[in-house]
């Protein structure tokens, strides 16, 4: 049973409920949501719900049709975040973990760690206890493993997932792992199940051979049922079917269904689900496509040496291949491949700033496209400073007000945003430390009861109004009035009860306004896509860089340019943009914005730049950092 709370509902109240209930013999947990805060009943005999809703602060009782409760969306309607030290599942980052079937020797197990960092992917994977179908077949290292994966973790700063096969190691194990992993045949070992749940880590919990979606969710109640304080990941890892081709059939269905059925984060492990590496590049870009968290993935350094599971492991280069086509696709369906701070160098990785937490300041109000591309490459739990103008969050970092800016740079359907470009100039002493791309969809949002023939004045910031040029010119009777915010221009249809207006913005303005979407997916192309830069005080660049901006301005005399370029050209450099912009002041004289891609030996690079630095005016490196183009 779950009682929905009115908002106005106090301790007392709460109090008074979960006596009353804990009384008859039954559990109770308060789980407070953003939304709607709730109480979910547990345990045989539950009392009449008319009963119940007579009760003070209760707005509503639902009885619940599941036999899973802890584990069901209709107790917390959002997906649930867990947060392993940098990585978030369950928000806006497709956590790929990445790692040996087994550890298998200690320089093996570092190498393969350094091919999962370098590939991009978040945490490692890797079984120090293995639940082998056959006796004879090695069994893992045991706690030295576990210990290796420790090391790994300190080196590279992933976080490790490792396998609990029995009670008994549950202690030993929580030790050394940041999650713990129970393996798909042991979804159903409840003891393990409720042991696992106290032990204050994270759970991967692996769908068993032959288990249901809901035989899953069963599982996963065992262990939010031990402690209020449990996490659990679920994992679909393939089923067995009467299809032979594959190991097992991956069920990608599942996470669909889970999703509607369930608030956990859900992971898909084509390794295990195909058990043939071919297979599992496709396997995985369709379980992102599927809406998964995350993925796991089986690579090994070298697979047909690898003591178990070799032929399903992919070889480390196709794993940073897969990342590349990962981060393609990723956006599409509203996410992004890197991890929050991974990408940031040193120096400025989430800094106390006076004394405060991770603070960025962006432009434009709460369901910005800023304020997304901000969630999406720092993770949840960060401190917005929304300032109006792009200018004043220049400022605001340039004074040490915040520790970094995200600022649009560039859009896919209406070119560079200048402004941005022109401001960086400005600045100096502030550099691009990581840029991301953020699918850009528009909508077009009124207040309730209002319908499209209503329609006279549409409020627009002038970039999205330029992306929806073909929807708007289909209504040349409405005026488009210049906003200087998405989210700000249906604030103000809101706030003003405009009966004749309406606002274009992302879907999650719509929510957060309680506004309806009288079109959706305005934009010309769905192909938009608006890269951001994150930008922050100078400070040494991440030694993992493989994209420099730049501007250069060359003397006006015949080839000056063509003789910059040609230093690109002889050192074997690639362009990846190329654009240029008048100097303010002297008209008709140009300053170049180049974006090159640093290649893996650095030093040809800086050599190059060395030689342009040499031989021109003016050049200034905007900032060295890991590119969000991959592919
Ligand atoms: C594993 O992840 O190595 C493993 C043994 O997986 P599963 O439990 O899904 O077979
Ligand atoms: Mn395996």
């Amino acid at each position: 049973m779950i009682i929905v709370l009115r908002p106005d509902a106090g301790e007392a109240q709460i109090d008074f409920i979960q006596t009353k209930l804990e009384a008859r013999g039954l559990q109770t947990r308060v789980i407070a949501g953003a939304e709607r805060s709730v109480v979910a009943v547990i345990g045989t005999g539950l009392p009449d719900p008319r009963e119940v809703s007579f009760f003070p602060g209760v707005s509503e009782v639902i009885r619940v049709s599941r036999p899973y409760k802890l584990a069901s969306r209709e107790v917390v309607p959002t997906t649930s975040t867990v947060t392993v030290g940098p990585v978030t599942l369950g928000g806006s980052q497709l956590v790929v973990i990445a790692g040996p079937c087994s550890v298998e020797s200690r320089e093996g197990l570092l190498l393969a760690a350094r091919q999962v960092y370098e590939s991009g992917a978040s945490m490692l994977r890797a079984g120090a206890f293995k639940p082998r179908t056959s006796p004879y077949a090695f069994q893992g290292m045991g706690e030295e493993g576990l210990k290796i994966l420790a090391e790994a973790r300190d080196q590279f700063g992933l976080p490790i997932v490792t396998e609990v096969m029995s009670i008994a190691q549950v202690e030993l194990v929580g030790r050394y792992a940041d999650v713990l992993q129970i393996g798909a045949r042991n979804m159903q070992n409840f003891d393990l199940l409720k042991a696992v749940g106290q032990a204050g880590r994270p759970v991967l919990l692996k769908r068993g051979l032959a288990a249901t979606i809901e035989e899953l969710l069963m599982a996963a109640e065992y262990i939010l049922s031990g402690d209020r304080q449990a996490r659990v990941i679920l994992c679909e890892r393939g089923i067995r079917t009467f299809e032979s081709s594959t190991r097992n059939t991956l069920d990608l269905s599942a996470i669909p269904v889970i999703r509607s059925l369930s608030h956990l984060p859900v992971v898909a492990d084509p390794s295990h689900g195909t058990g043939h590496r071919g297979y599992v590049p496709a396997m995985a870009l369709a379980a992102a496509a599927a809406g998964a968290d995350g993925l796991m993935i089986e690579m090994h350094p070298n697979p047909p040496e690898a003591v178990s599971d070799g032929a399903q492991s992919l070889y480390p280069a196709e794993l940073s291949r897969l990342m590349r086509d990962l981060a393609v696709i990723a956006p599409v369906v509203g996410r992004q491949v890197e991890g929050r701070s991974r990408r940031l160098p040193p120096a400025s990785r989430p800094v106390q700033v006076r004394g405060e937490g991770l603070t960025v300041a962006l432009q434009g109000e709460t369901g910005s496209f800023s304020e997304k591309a901000a969630r999406q490459f720092f993770g949840p739990d960060l401190e917005l400073r929304s300032f109006a103008a792009f200018s004043e969050v220049f400022l605001a970092l340039a004074s040490g007000q915040v520790a970094y800016a995200v600022v649009p740079v560039e859009n896919s359907l209406t070119g560079s945003i200048h402004v941005n470009y022109d401001q960086l100039l400005e600045y100096p002493e502030l550099a691009i430390v990581g840029e991301l791309k953020v699918r850009v969809v528009h909508n077009l949002l009124a207040n309730p009861g209002v319908e499209l023939s209503d329609i006279r004045r549409v409020y627009s910031h002038p970039q999205a109004a330029a992306q929806c040029d073909q929807f708007l010119r289909s209504h040349p009777e409405w005026q488009v009035v210049s906003m200087y915010d998405t989210a700000g221009s249906a604030r103000v249809v809101k706030e003003q009860g405009m009966l004749d207006a309406a606002g274009i913005a992302s879907l999650e303005a719509a929510e957060n306004l309680g506004m309806v979407v009288l079109a959706s997916s305005i934009e010309t192309h769905p192909q938009n896509f608006t890269r951001f830069v994150v930008l922050a005080r100078q400070g040494p660049a991440a030694d993992d860089y493989d994209k420099l901006s730049l501007v250069l301005e060359t003397e006006h005399t015949p080839g000056a340019l063509y003789r910059s370029l040609g230093i690109f050209a002889e050192s074997g450099l690639n362009l990846v943009k190329l654009e240029s912009r008048p100097i303010p002041g002297t008209p008709w004289t140009y300053r170049f914005y180049l974006d090159l891609e640093a290649p893996p030996d650095r030093s040809v690079l800086e050599e190059a730049l060395g030689r342009l630095v040499g031989s021109l005016p003016f050049v200034r490196i905007l900032g060295r950092y890991r590119s969000a183009e991959l592919a």
